[in-house]
């Protein structure tokens, strides 16, 4: 835990999030400021802000959270990031993968994100 982390605030409950998954080493929640429905977060307990600064073992769930998350929104089309270091526009220096589900044009889900 880093004492002046959002994200370490949010696991410990300090700041509210609007959470999707937990366990023992991951968390996952909705984006405060989303880029299309469903947008989440998906973050390693364990404190680091940089890819390598997060042991292997606490790394080894996120992509399988953020598969299932993506399914229970029924989305089959969606992007996973991770910024990583301020030239890639990482801001939150706690290691974090974005699932930003791609809107369903049928059903008009989403907003903000561009058309194909
Ligand atoms: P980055 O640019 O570091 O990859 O993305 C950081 C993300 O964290 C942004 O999409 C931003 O909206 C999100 N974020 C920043 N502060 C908070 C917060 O307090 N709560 C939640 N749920 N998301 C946040």
């Amino acid at each position: 835990m880093a004492v002046n982390c959002i994200f370490c605030k949010i696991i410990k409950g300090d700041i509210p999030s609007m959470k999707l998954f937990e366990s023992e080493k991951t968390l996952a929640f909705l984006d405060i400021n989303p880029l299309s429905y469903g947008h989440a977060l998906i973050i390693p307990k364990h404190h680091g802000a940089k890819l390598t600064d997060i042991p292997a073992e606490h790394l080894t769930e996120l992509l399988p959270v953020a598969s299932r998350i993506a399914s229970a929104l029924g989305s089959e089309n969606y992007n996973i990031l991770q910024n990583n270091g301020r030239l890639a526009h990482q801001e939150v220096d706690h290691v974090h993968f974005h699932l930003i589900p791609k809107p369903n044009e049928q059903e008009g889900l989403g907003i903000g994100w561009p058309q194909q």
